[in-house]
């Protein structure tokens, strides 16, 4: 089985060599000077201000549970975020709330301007808050969500893609881009109900038969830049498990606050 590793740390010393020399050194976020110290754009100051989802979490999707008021938490302890996810995640985490004052500029600088020093310092937050999805996985695989074509060549790059290469640069683990293809145009997401959101993405995706030996009976780590309903995720992960997949993880950097979290 042939796995691409999709960075050399060759490529990754020049690449970053030379966006050192390229990089604003004023925060995407504020405005304000960056520290020598600081580093993925955006100064230590806006990353401190980071709306982290606060824990407890529930451990299977790490949605927070202090998030649902105990007057309006469902009688079963069933959790309403896991409902949502499809029955073969196993495990679900995220760093933050999205939308917000912090986490918002960095998710645009990510997906509009592509800039791989921001994803790299999104992919360090990633391990550091949700290490256990890659529990038992000695070579961590990592899937990102693929864009649609159109969308790829008007940008010329996915974001979620360079999330899935931080990562797996940062865990000794692959991330394999082309596994996972859209089979039909859909829309932007962000103005739909969470009705119009699944039969959107439903049927969208697909796994082409040769690349399929590289997926086949392994636990995959589905990575985008945000869970929202988790339509884009559920749809994805079950184009990767007809294609051969065992068991599918989700990972993301944001997270919208589900209706469950509001009063
Ligand atoms: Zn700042
Ligand atoms: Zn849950």
């Amino acid at each position: 089985m042939v796995l691409r590793a999709e960075l050399t740390s060759g490529w990754r010393r020049v690449s970053r060599g030379a966006l050192e020399l390229l990089l604003p050194r004023a925060c995407l976020v504020c405005g304000g000077a960056m520290d020598a110290a600081d580093s993925g754009l955006a100064c230590g100051r806006c990353w401190s201000r980071l709306p982290l989802l606060p824990k407890p979490w529930c451990p299977r999707c790490g949605h927070p549970q202090a998030a649902h008021p105990a007057a309006h938490r469902p009688a079963t302890t069933a959790c309403r975020v896991c409902a949502q996810l499809h029955p073969q995640c196993t495990i679900a985490r995220s760093v933050c709330w999205v939308p917000h004052a912090a986490s918002s500029p960095m998710l645009a600088a990510l997906k509009y301007q592509g800039w791989w020093a921001i994803a790299d310092a999104m992919a360090e937050r990633m391990v550091r808050a949700g290490r256990e999805v890659l529990e038992g996985l000695e070579r961590p695989v990592f899937v990102p969500v693929p864009l649609a074509s159109g969308r790829l060549r008007e940008r010329g790059f996915n974001q979620s893609a360079h999330l899935a290469r931080a990562l797996a640069a940062r865990t000794g683990g692959v991330a394999l881009d082309a596994v996972l293809v859209r089979t039909r145009a859909t829309v932007s997401q962000t103005q739909l109900t969470p009705g119009e959101r699944l039969v959107n993405v439903q049927s969208a995706f697909a796994v082409p038969v040769l690349r399929r030996a590289a997926i086949r009976g392994r636990s995959l780590v589905l990575v985008d830049d945000v869970l929202t309903t988790g339509a884009t995720l559920n749809a994805c992960a079950v184009a990767l498990l007809d294609g051969g997949a065992s068991q599918i993880r989700y990972w993301t950097f944001g997270r919208a606050r589900s209706d469950a979290d509001r009063p």
